[in-house]
């Protein structure tokens, strides 16, 4: 974990019209496949071929009969088989939005959130903090009780954290050992006092192994104009320098720096 500069971009997102090219290319192939099959049918006049075999089996049951059921059968296996998608659809995008390990967001999902919520915030002037935390000296914790034990850890982390924080609030796993908090409509004040509620329990639990566990938090609080980038640097310079001066404390916009 170093402070680098740019270390943080703004996800790109997908240009609008290639969506919209791709909605009008699909319908104009549509068109022309409907075009073809209809020449074709006229060609064929299978509409006729299909009334004379259905005359032959005239003693069987009617046309009209068999394209009422066509008519009735098909409209609900499109409904069935779109229901079906959207329910495979929906499970992959939170699959793409959590992280497996803990169960809750992933670096992917809050960063694109984080960037929504920096314009929300400019915008209507509201405040926005984020919290960066890190667990301290994790992979001692990793070779001394193993990697199974540390992952143990990680989840009882992330569950300890979810606990704490509001139900606005957004908790991400952004790496290995290092999480995040976006904290929405909450200055750089409130975000250090629920930095520091966290950090206190995670110091005062108990997490299954015979050690204890802390960890060390970097807050940062949007400023006017500020862009994403330059918010979340400055919430892991705080981090560096909460690991840098001992560990197992927070660092941000507190009484012995300037306010943000
Ligand atoms: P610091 O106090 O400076 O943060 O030290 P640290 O040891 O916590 O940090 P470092 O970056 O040196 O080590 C992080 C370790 O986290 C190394 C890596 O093996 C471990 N780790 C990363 N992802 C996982 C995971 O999913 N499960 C487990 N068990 N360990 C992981
Ligand atoms: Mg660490
Ligand atoms: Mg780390």
């Amino acid at each position: 974990m170093s402070p680098k500069k740019d270390s943080f971009t703004l996800p790109r997102f997908k240009h609008k019209y290639l969506d919209n090219w791709r909605f009008l290319s699909e319908l104009l192939l549509a068109v022309l496949v409907l075009l073809v099959v209809f020449l074709v049918a006229a060609e064929l006049d299978l509409s006729g071929t299909l009334y004379s075999w259905s005359q032959r089996v005239d003693h069987l049951f009617d046309l009209d009969d068999l394209l009422l059921s066509v008519l009735l059968v098909g409209p609900l296996y499109l409904v069935f088989f779109a229901y079906r998608r959207l329910v495979e659809i929906r499970t992959l995008v939170e699959q793409a939005n959590t992280d497996v390990l803990t169960g809750i967001l992933n670096r992917r999902y809050v960063m694109e959130v984080l960037a929504r919520e920096v314009r929300r915030s400019h915008r209507y002037h509201r405040e926005l903090s984020v919290i960066l935390f890190d667990i301290d000296h994790f992979k001692q914790i990793n070779d001394q009780f193993g990697h199974p034990a540390g992952d143990r850890v990680l989840k009882s982390f992330a569950s300890l954290a979810a606990g704490r924080i509001r139900d606005l609030d957004l908790l991400a796993r952004t790496g290995g050992e290092e999480f995040m908090v976006v904290a929405t409509e909450t200055g750089g004040m409130g975000a250090m006092e629920l930095a520091e509620r966290l950090r206190s329990a995670v110091e005062s639990t108990n997490f299954g192994i015979d050690q204890v566990v802390t960890a060390s938090f970097g807050v940062s609080q949007l400023r006017p104009g500020e862009s994403f980038g330059s918010l979340m640097q400055r919430a892991d310079e705080r981090l560096y320098r909460a690991k840098r001066d001992g560990r197992n404390r927070v660092e941000g916009p507190g009484a012995n720096q300037p306010r943000p």
